[in-house]
């Protein structure tokens, strides 16, 4: 995902981010280094944190020991990257900082386990007068303590820009996968002013993903659906299967493969989808739910809700670097409720019913068309507001 940076461009460009993710095919010794990696990236992270508390309960101040200090008690931290490591404390940091910045909605850090947390490691990259700490070549990445582990890409970056960091992950199943990070100088857009024409409202619908004010549909592939049902019977399966049997570690990993690929098909879907709104449209007016809501959804078990907070990221930033902007409007605006035509507030409208009729102008409207139009035109409003403009057309 793109960051925001500080730092500054000449005149009329700026830095945008790209990742590329590709999957690593490391030899078992560079397999066997990464374990290590991993395992001392989740130690160093709780020895730091352990010497926050009680650094924190005997002196009310609050200091993290960078990682230089452990490793005489534990020599195997030397074995690895030390960059690795000290991204941990640079991770650490960051979480304390917007823990004590926002303790209501940030969580106080937590101790890491291998059970919940998944194995990965970042290093920065380093420009030496030697040359770059880490490279990609034809089929691989150079790192600094494995050397060049195998890689296959499915891009490649541009000769202009400059590789900042990789972070190495093992999914659950096993595979290795690399996201490199590369900043690039790119001329700024030129900022793009919407219209009614030329803008889209969005309701989040729950079959279809979402609803366009002009009635146009996601409608999330079928295969989608039953990749998800595959993956139910195999929950339920495995739940009356006896843990520890070999049937039930090959079932678990069938459980763990399935899994992966639905992330990826719904990930696939979400990139597509907001990539064609994007270049249909000059900007796009959504709800900004919740996250809360979101996470709520997510417990409700739809394969797609997941989804739906990337897919406004991903929206969000390819917008952004054509000059296009995502106009967030208010959830406490009664967006169901309200008439499309008239303005007229019903008091309740059905979540069940798909349609219904404003009593005051008889207009009769599709509830999720109905929304999407009224987050159209309260997106648009909010635009030409805070811009002093008055709305054009
Ligand atoms: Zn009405």
């Amino acid at each position: 995902m793109p960051r925001k940076s500080k730092k500054q461009c000449e005149a009329g460009k700026e830095l945008q981010y790209n990742t590329i993710k590709v999957r690593l095919y490391p030899t078992p010794d560079q397999a066997e280094l990464f374990e290590k990696t991993f395992g001392c990236c989740r130690y160093i992270w709780n020895q730091m944190l352990a010497d926050q508390q009680r650094f924190y309960l005997e002196t009310g101040a609050h200091f993290i020991p960078t990682p230089a200090k452990y490793k005489n008690s534990a020599p195997f931290l030397k074995e690895v990257d030390n960059q690795a490591l000290i991204q941990e404390h640079n991770r650490l940091a960051q979480a304390f900082r917007v823990f004590f910045k926002n303790p209501e909605t940030f969580r106080h850090p937590k101790f890491k386990r291998k059970k919940d947390d998944k194995d990965s490691f970042t290093a920065c990259n380093h420009d030496f007068e030697s040359g770059p700490t880490i490279y990609t070549t034809r089929d691989g990445i150079r790192m600094t303590k494995a050397g060049v582990v195998k890689a296959r890409f499915s891009r490649r970056p541009q000769a202009w820009w400059k590789l900042k960091r990789i972070t190495v992950e093992k999914t659950r199943s096993g595979k290795y996968y690399c996201c490199i990070l590369y900043e690039c100088e790119v001329k700024a857009p030129e900022a793009v002013v919407p219209t009614p024409e030329t803008t889209a409202g969005l309701k989040y619908s729950m079959p279809h993903f979402y609803v366009a004010d002009n009635g146009a549909m996601a409608d999330p592939p079928h295969w989608l659906k039953q990749s998800q049902e595959k993956l139910s019977k195999l929950q339920q399966r495995l739940s009356r299967m006896q843990p520890g049997s070999r049937n039930y570690q090959e079932a678990v990993q069938r459980y763990r493969v399935l899994h992966e690929h639905i992330a990826n098909q719904r990930k696939d879907f979400i990139h597509k989808e907001s990539r064609r709104i994007t270049n249909a449209w000059d900007a796009v007016c959504i709800r900004a739910d919740a996250l809360d809501e979101i996470a709520d959804r997510v417990a409700y078990g739809n394969v797609l809700e997941a989804g739906y907070g990337m897919f406004r990221e991903c929206l969000r930033y390819k917008l952004a670097r054509q000059g296009k902007q995502l106009l967030l409007v208010s959830r406490y605006e009664p967006t169901t409720r309200t008439c499309s035509e008239c303005g007229f507030v019903e008091e309740s409208v059905s979540y069940r019913k798909r349609t219904w009729t404003c009593p005051k102008c008889g207009a009769r409207h599709s509830r999720e068309v109905n929304a999407a139009k009224n987050i159209k035109a309260q997106g648009l409003a909010q635009y030409f507001r805070s811009r002093g403009l008055r709305e054009s057309a």
